[in-house]
């Protein structure tokens, strides 16, 4: 079975386009070899908050604010595995 896998995100570290695994949601750049995963930080505490996808949109949620973030409200970024 083939995988399901896109070109989309932009390495953080090469700037390589990476392919995302729309199974796992995991962003692999083949440049560094290595494992992202996408992650937001809450853009007025900068901790990290929860990624929640209702119905197809991205919504966050920050534990310290106690609140719901839109994508415009967090700043996203990819993480090393
Ligand atoms: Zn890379
Ligand atoms: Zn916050």
């Amino acid at each position: 079975m083939k995988e399901n896998i896109k070109k989309t995100g932009i390495c953080p570290i090469c700037n390589n386009v990476m392919s995302k695994n729309n199974r796992t949601g995991e962003y692999f750049c083949e440049i560094c070899n290595e494992a992202y995963v996408k992650r937001a930080t809450c853009n007025k505490c900068g901790k990290e908050v929860e990624l929640l996808s209702a119905c197809g949109a991205l919504q966050f949620f920050c534990n310290t604010c106690n609140e719901l973030k839109s994508k415009k409200s967090v700043n996203l970024f990819f993480k090393k595995k």
